[in-house]
């Protein structure tokens, strides 16, 4: 493919011509020139600008007049992960006061904080957490989308948050991408109704007199555009579908959510046909602002602008040019601040698109009514996590779990009986909420993060036992005469397992098996098994994954995403209730294809080989015969002779600093612009996960230029790629290799002292 052809542009016929969400208003355009008639150019760059709440401080913002702060993966300064709302509310003030303190000069404009509030205010301790985006994909219920909007609102406006980087309207079209879950469905018309709903439960309706007021935030539709469809699945890797496509599947969420008055759009680390979005003029400029009418502010993603060919973390004038209006530049934005002033001077950013950048900016602060922090919720504890919003999550578990198998009717299940709740999923508030829960990548099974939460055990155990029968967790699915105060055998096992917690990169993986802790989880449902015991599997999972031993080994199973801090929605519909009446039916439908095959990666009814074990949408309600087979072939013979092997290089606790150093003898490097080496896609080596032992660390690493996807080795050319580790920090390194290469690989890694 040349891509060069199609770089810098497309056919905007591709695109709808869409009206702006919002007549022109001249009285808030003479205002915002008005302010800006006042601003200096060093305030104008200052605004454009969104420095880490870590990395910055109230004195910063006044001093640098800077427009925006974030607080990425959880973090509160000191990685307080315990910091109350009281704690965060102080923060946000200091903030505000800070860009509203003209004592040292300036215009007085208030400062705008964006977080992470994915499913639920998820990076405060006691927050409501709802099911992750898979799981509402699941139960088809755009109005429950719109509550869970306005109650996650709620209780950010507590902490004096005004912006949420939500909704995500990725459409995922391979599940090997370790952002899954954060999708609603590869089913683009999901999509969009979702992201219509979830922006107006956010921001309120446009034409409310509430519209970003009071207890409404500022949402953001992420990430623009075809996050969901990079080659293999590749987390900030290259989309390469046509344009028509692109518009059609992958942007069908903004067309929803621009008209329904979005006011802002996170540029993706994604590129399309080799061009990063975040220097894409073209389709931030061409096709976001003028064609699809957006007139609020694109912000780009984390140092997201350091990826364009020609930038640097410090340095990008090209990113502007070519549309982003805010920086999200995290620890180094004053070197950034400074490079961008004198590009502002020099010309080399035309002073049109800065004060463009800066118009837009202020056209959300406005709108948005910051200037007057009306902030009727802020303060106000008792909202966050209160009954009324657990309740809607509690909902949306129930409405999420897909019923998959369910030999004999099983399901629901008497709730007075013996039931043995197993798996390592059962007591597991970590397991059970995923990633972007308290910090980036989620966090560990304890119980001081999740105040009020209820696990899935607690859930049934609590179901079970008000209609008189009794639950108890077993780890290893042991039981003894003793175990149920009644003296007998349990007459039904609940298995409870899945996924450990992952978030963006670290989750993507080289095919769909389930394998963490899948061998443990199988033996135990064999165990119980043996015993004729009959077996219900919940699944916890970020996607579909290939788990026809488990199914097999399961009389029921249920596909139960990451639900959440309300594990008792799932109680409420396995189980009957106290008369032996349903309480609630399964209702969810699958929100993306299941895999019969673990390769069956790219699985979708739009693509041409379809041959899923349940397609997109299937869902058995409790009075539907279960069909499926408990024969399902256990070994993924489907595998695609040749297929690229996964190959893992692991090293861990260096004693001393070392260097990794993949080269071959003589080999020259090669300038790889972030996408294709030179010989084309065989002979590669993608290097598709890194794991470190610290985000930090990790987010080092990928300024060092190692970073999934964007590093590929080819065997003519092979790159070096030189790693310094910190005494005692841990890197894994998951690299996807053709089988050819396997050898000169191996004799290619040197490993340093230490190593
Ligand atoms: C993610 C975004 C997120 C941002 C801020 C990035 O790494 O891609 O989705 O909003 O971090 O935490």
């Amino acid at each position: 493919e040349d891509n060069s052809q199609i770089s810098g542009g497309g056919s905007l016929e591709n695109w709808p011509l869409l009206e702006p969400a919002f007549p022109r208003s001249e009285k808030l355009e003479a205002r915002i020139s008005e302010i800006m008639s006042r601003m200096s150019l060093e305030e104008k760059v200052g605004q454009i600008i969104q420095a880490e709440i870590r990395h910055v401080t109230p004195e910063d913002v006044k001093k640098y007049h800077l427009g925006s702060v974030l607080n990425g993966g959880g973090a509160f300064p000191n990685n307080d992960k315990f910091a109350t709302p009281k704690d965060w509310l102080a923060l946000s003030d200091a903030f505000f006061k800070a860009s509203m303190d003209t004592s040292d000069g300036g215009v007085a404009i208030p400062l705008i904080w964006g977080s992470d509030a994915v499913h639920g205010h998820n990076n405060v301790i006691g927050a409501t957490l709802f099911p992750h985006n898979i799981g509402l994909g699941a139960a088809k219920d755009a109005e429950l989308i719109e509550r869970i909007g306005r109650a996650t609102a709620r209780e950010v406006a507590v902490t004096g948050i005004d912006w949420t980087f939500a909704p995500t309207v990725a459409v995922v079209r391979d599940d090997r991408w370790g952002r899954t879950y954060e999708s609603y469905s590869e089913d683009p018309a999901v999509v969009a109704d979702y992201a219509e709903a979830m922006v107006k439960g956010l921001q309120g309706g446009k034409n409310e007199a509430d519209f970003l007021r009071g207890e409404n935030l500022v949402a953001t539709a992420k990430h623009f555009v075809g996050d969901g469809g990079t080659t293999r699945g590749i987390d900030r890797g290259d989309n390469a579908v046509p344009e028509k496509e692109l518009a059609e599947v992958h942007a069908a969420g903004y067309l929803t959510a621009l008209p329904a008055g979005v006011q802002t759009v996170m540029a993706s680390f994604n590129s399309w046909n080799g061009e990063k979005l975040h220097g894409h003029q073209y389709l931030l400029t061409d096709v976001l602002k003028e064609r699809l009418g957006f007139d609020g502010f694109v912000v780009g993603d984390w140092n997201g602008h350091s990826f364009v060919p020609g930038c640097t973390l410090e340095s990008c004038a090209a990113a502007i040019n070519a549309g982003l209006d805010m920086f999200m530049v995290p620890a180094d934005w004053k070197a950034l601040y400074n490079n961008t002033l004198a590009q502002a001077k020099s010309g080399e950013i035309p002073t049109e698109r800065l004060n463009d950048a800066v118009r837009r900016i202020l056209r959300v602060k406005l709108r948005a009514g910051l200037f007057e922090r009306s902030m009727p919720l802020a303060g106000k504890a008792g909202i966050l996590g209160n009954a009324e919003h657990r309740a809607i999550a509690r909902e949306a578990v129930r409405k999420s779990l897909v019923l998959m198998k369910n030999n004999d009717q099983l399901l629901p299940l008497a709730a007075k009986q013996n039931v043995l709740v197993v798996g390592d999923g059962a007591d597991n508030l970590s397991k059970q909420s995923g990633g972007w829960t308290i910090s980036w990548q989620g966090t560990g099974n304890t119980r001081e993060d999740f105040p009020g939460a209820t696990s899935i055990f607690e859930g049934i155990a609590a179901a079970v036992k008000s209609a008189g029968g009794e639950a108890i967790l077993s780890e290893d699915g042991s039981f003894t005469d003793a175990s149920f105060a009644n003296g007998k055998a349990p007459q039904v096992a609940i298995a409870i397992y899945g996924e450990e917690p992952y978030a963006e990169w670290h989750g993507d993986s080289t095919n769909l098996e389930y394998q963490r802790g899948n061998k443990e989880d199988l033996a135990l449902l064999k165990k119980l098994r043996e015993q004729e015991i009959p077996v219900v599997s919940v699944f916890l999972s970020g996607r579909p994954l290939w788990v026809n031993s488990e199914l097999n080994t399961s009389d029921a199973f249920v596909a139960a995403w990451l639900p959440g801090s309300e594990g008792a929605g799932v109680a409420d519909v396995l189980f009957r209730g106290a008369k032996g009446e349903i309480r609630y039916d399964f209702t969810g439908k699958l929100p993306f294809s299941w895999p019969m095959y673990t390769n069956q990666t790219v699985l979708n009814p739009y693509h041409e080989h379809y041959d899923p074990l349940f397609a997109l949408g299937y869902g058995l309600s409790v009075n539907e015969e279960s069909l499926v087979s408990n024969d399902l072939p256990e070994t993924s013979e489907n595998m695609a002779a040749g297929g690229l092997e996964d190959a893992w290089l692991l090293v861990s606790r260096p004693r001393a600093p070392w260097v990794l150093n993949i080269a071959e003898d003589g080999a020259k490097a090669v300038p790889v612009n972030g996408n294709r080496a030179a010989s084309g896609e065989d002979n590669n080596i993608v290097v598709t996960s890194i794991d470190m032992s610290s985000q930090e660390d990790a987010r080092l690493i990928e300024w060092k230029g190692l970073r999934p996807g964007a590093v590929q080795l080819s065997a003519e050319y092979m790159q070096n790629l030189d790693i310094y580790l910190e005494e005692g920090s841990a890197l894994s390194l998951n690299i996807r290799v053709d089988q050819k290469l396997r050898e000169p690989l191996q004799a290619a890694v040197t490993c340093g002292e230490g190593c």
